[in-house]
């Protein structure tokens, strides 16, 4: 018999971040409190495919691109989620008098919080860090809701105008960059048609992962299975899962969010699991910061909570990278406290990894542990033989019945929306480059990305490579320069991989990705405080980053030679199934 299988290969997987939760507020007083606080007034809507249950904002009429849509903009931006809305935000603070326009591939902003629907989807991030540094948040959950988020973000494109410069439905996909005219020729799908637009410069905020595409590992038997198969990525609509045995296959953000949300619309929920995560309880509210709110007004109080939180990730992820044992134990504890009887710790919640060094996944008020203290949900750590008529068979020959088998099995990478770059006409190879302060690919001019923390808040790293990327124009501008580019002098430079993180789909994209050196400014500092010394204190005019007026020369930069520093001895092969996948 065949199953109805929705999503699978067809979505994205499951998120990186997914599994990678930026660490959140208040872990002074981790506790399970359960309450569920009030939401954010909506400003703006979710747009189509509304979960039941997710408390999506009603959806605004179709977007319109603007009327007078220029085919010159000084800046053009990649995508109009978080990241892109948030630099076209600084820039127009920054540089009031340039022009600029955000081309989106969809039909609606928000990216990653427009696309996710599934029930109880959320932040991982508290919003005091995951929000902007210019528009404070003023919920009251301290992890919010996904509908609550993306209000946010079309509250803040809307409040300042930016959304009248988002033209949706344009997906780019190439880009040539010319020398002699120091400008960018874009080109774009657009309603069956490509577009061609020009930009001075081209910022690529287009996320992480494919949106056409997600992770799925081949389970055997899934045609056998009589039951539906989703992938949280395309959650359907119209799904109910009242009186149902849903079978969740994964252990990261995503499954720890959809296990008590599934539970709480009356389902019973088995959490099946290839190996564990991280799982940490945490208050959803942060009654530190409201008092902040109260005492100092919105923006105040909200500069004076990002600091707090900030410090707070920092400490506790320097806490769990220099003393993983202790940091261990204190999970244990932590995890013991919360669990039931029947639930053994040291079975399903103790990770073959050290804290940080992987996933580590927060559940606001602990509702993972509170749905197996009702025995609303169950958790089976184990491999996965094969999808059969009735459920799944484990490794271990154990049948697990299901209605439903819901794969959050991770997600795909896509660097740079997939866009195929090149300079005078000779092709980038990305692996070939180096990143510039982990926003900016040596020897590519004018051009630069947004990619945010994974053991923090995406957005702090945004906002500090907007500021910076202001501060780069304005050297333009006094300069009278046309072309900013960042050059590696060094032929044989040691290179190691971008990004150090272990997890599944960050090693399968590894070879894809640009590398970085062994300092400053070709390191990727996944550190905040760091950031802050080369992105917000350093000077502009580094002698790396070159600058170049128009008709002259580009300068050569060496291309990055291949990998030299090990990569760490326990990596899992890049081929590994995934974060969040029970591969068979
Ligand atoms: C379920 C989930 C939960 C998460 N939770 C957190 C969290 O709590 N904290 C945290 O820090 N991070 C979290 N993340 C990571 C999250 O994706 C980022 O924090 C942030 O939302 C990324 O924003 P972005 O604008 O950079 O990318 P996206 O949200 O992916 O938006 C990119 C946009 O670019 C568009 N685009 C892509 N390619 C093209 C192209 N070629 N042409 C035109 N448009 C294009 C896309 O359509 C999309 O609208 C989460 C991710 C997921 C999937």
């Amino acid at each position: 018999m065949s199953s109805a299988i929705r999503g699978l290969g067809a979505g994205q997987g499951e998120t990186g971040v997914d599994t990678v939760p930026a660490y959140a507020p208040a872990l002074g007083i981790v506790h399970i409190d359960g309450r569920d606080r009030g939401q954010l007034p909506r400003v703006i809507g979710g747009g189509p495919g509304q979960t039941a249950g997710t408390p999506m904002s009603s959806p605004t009429a179709a977007p319109t691109s603007p009327a007078t849509a220029a085919s010159h903009v000084d800046v053009l931006i990649v995508g109009a989620g978080l990241s892109g809305i948030g630099a076209a935000r600084h820039l127009q603070k920054g540089h009031p008098g340039r022009s600029f326009a955000l081309l989106e591939g969809r039909a609606a902003s928000g990216g990653t919080w427009d696309l996710f629907r599934y029930p109880g989807i959320r932040s991982d991030s508290d919003l005091s860090t995951f929000a902007y540094d210019f528009k404070p948040w003023t919920g009251e959950k301290a992890i919010a809701d996904g509908g609550d988020i993306l209000a946010y973000i079309r509250e803040a494109a809307s409040e300042t105008g930016v959304d009248q410069h988002i033209r949706y439905d344009h997906r780019v996909t190439s880009a040539s960059f010319s020398t002699a005219d120091a400008r960018w020729t874009v080109r774009v799908q657009h309603a069956g048609e490509e577009l061609e637009l020009t930009c001075s410069w081209l910022f690529c905020a287009s996320g992480y992962y494919r949106y056409d595409e997600g992770f799925s590992p081949t389970f055997q038997g899934a045609e056998d299975f009589a039951g539906e198969i989703i992938h949280p990525q395309l959650w359907p609509e119209d799904f109910d899962a009242e009186g149902k045995e849903i079978v969740v296959v994964g252990s990261g953000a995503t499954a720890v969010t959809l296990v008590p949300a599934l539970a709480k619309q009356g389902a019973h929920v088995t959490m099946l699991q290839r190996s564990p995560s991280y799982v940490l309880p945490l208050p959803s509210t942060d009654p530190i910061g409201d008092r902040f709110r109260k005492w100092f007004g919105d923006s105040r109080g909200h500069r004076l909570t990002r600091q707090k939180n900030i410090e707070q990730q920092r400490l506790l992820y320097a806490f769990c990278q220099k003393f993983p044992g202790q940091a261990r134990k204190w999970i244990r504890g932590i995890n013991k406290k919360f669990l039931p009887d029947h639930i053994d710790v040291d079975v399903h919640f103790n990770p073959k990894y050290d804290p940080w060094d992987q996933r580590l996944c927060a559940v606001p008020h602990g509702d993972l542990f509170r749905a197996f203290q009702k025995r609303q949900a169950d958790i089976v750590t184990d491999g996965i033989e094969r999808f059969t008529e009735k459920g799944i068979l484990t490794a271990s020959g154990k049948e697990i019945p299901a209605d439903v088998i819901v794969t959050a099995t991770g997600l795909n990478m896509l660097l740079f929306g997939g866009l195929e770059l090149d300079v005078d006409g000779e092709p980038v190879q990305i692996p070939e480059t180096l990143a510039y302060k982990g926003f900016m690919g040596s020897g590519v001019p004018n051009f630069s990305f947004a990619i945010g923390y994974t053991n923090s808040s995406w957005t702090l790293k945004i906002d500090l490579v907007c500021k910076y990327l202001n501060r780069v124009l304005t050297q333009m501008d006094e300069g009278g320069y046309a072309i900013a580019v960042p050059v590696n002098d060094d032929a044989h430079v040691e290179t190691r991989p971008l990004m150090d993180f272990k997890a599944g789909y960050v090693l399968r994209a590894l070879d894809k990705m640009p590398k970085q050196g062994p300092s400053a400014p070709w390191h990727l500092a996944m550190s905040y405080r760091e950031d802050e010394k080369h992105l917000r204190k350093a000077k502009v005019d580094d002698g790396v980053l070159r600058f170049v007026r128009k008709g002259a020369p580009l300068p050569t930069s060496h291309p990055a030679p291949a990998i030299s520093a090990a990569p760490p001895e326990d990596a899992p092969a890049p081929t590994d199934a995934g974060t969040e996948a029970v591969a068979a």
